[in-house]
């Protein structure tokens, strides 16, 4: 994690960035620890642009596809999570979702209509259970806990859409679990032909609005704020 400059933004930053710097600040000042929380990952996971490089204004139309993953071996979804659960959130208006969350804190600047989110699909990594408790996804062959790469992760969930999706006509991508895989994004994935530099993961264990936005943000190009920054380094300090 690199610590950002914290010189001024250059006058010509347009509204539009400028809405959306302050959105993720917003966001990180909200957001505990945005860095994966996978066993093998910790917080250098979760190396993503800062404020001040990297960052590029989006177009006002920008569709996500959101692919709903299950582990090989496990097919449960958390009561409530249904596919019609994830549309309404991710994809459709006027139900304070992260359509109308996302038009709003761009002051109309950010449009996610024609975002699609897909039926439940089986990838091809199996589950196990971490040692805290929880059900996180595993590497296939061999089936060894917590060493497949969040690309991978995110790849392996998108590939099930081969053939089924036109994937030019996403903005970006957002692989979404059934089991626990760590919250990252700014992430390059490929597929279909499509290259996505910023894809995201995240999980029905942080499917709330807060860290989905966050994550989001990434996947916007949005790096941390001083807020975020500050913090993890607190608490870097604070057991070393
Ligand atoms: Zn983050």
């Amino acid at each position: 994690m690199r610590i950002p400059s914290q010189s001024c933004a250059p006058h010509t930053v347009g509204m539009r960035r400028l809405a959306l710097q302050s959105l993720l600040i917003l966001l990180c000042a909200a957001v505990s620890s945005c860095s994966g929380t996978s066993p093998s990952s910790g917080a250098a996971n979760d190396q993503v642009a800062t404020v001040e490089e990297a960052v590029q204004a989006p177009p006002q139309s920008t569709p996500w596809l959101v692919v709903l993953c299950k582990a090989s071996d496990y097919q449960t979804v958390p009561a409530g999570l249904d596919v019609g659960f994830f549309r309404r959130l991710f994809a459709t208006r006027g139900t304070g979702g992260l359509l109308d969350y996302w038009r709003d804190q761009s002051y109309g600047n950010v449009d996610l209509t024609g975002s699609v989110v897909t039926d439940w699909a089986t990838g091809p990594n199996p589950s196990y259970i971490a040692s805290d408790g929880n059900r996180w996804i595993a590497a296939r062959p061999p089936n060894s806990p917590g060493s497949i790469t969040g690309q991978q992760v995110i790849q392996d969930c998108i590939n099930t859409q081969q053939g089924k999706q036109d994937f030019s006509k996403f903005y970006n991508v957002i692989a979404l679990y059934n089991v626990l895989v760590g919250t990252q994004g700014g992430i390059g994935a490929v597929v279909g032909g499509k290259t996505f530099p910023a894809a995201v993961k995240v999980d029905v264990g942080t499917a709330g609005m807060t860290v989905l936005a966050h994550e989001m943000g990434h996947g916007y190009t949005l790096g941390h704020s001083f807020v975020a920054v500050v913090r993890e380094n607190i608490a870097i300090h604070m057991t070393s």
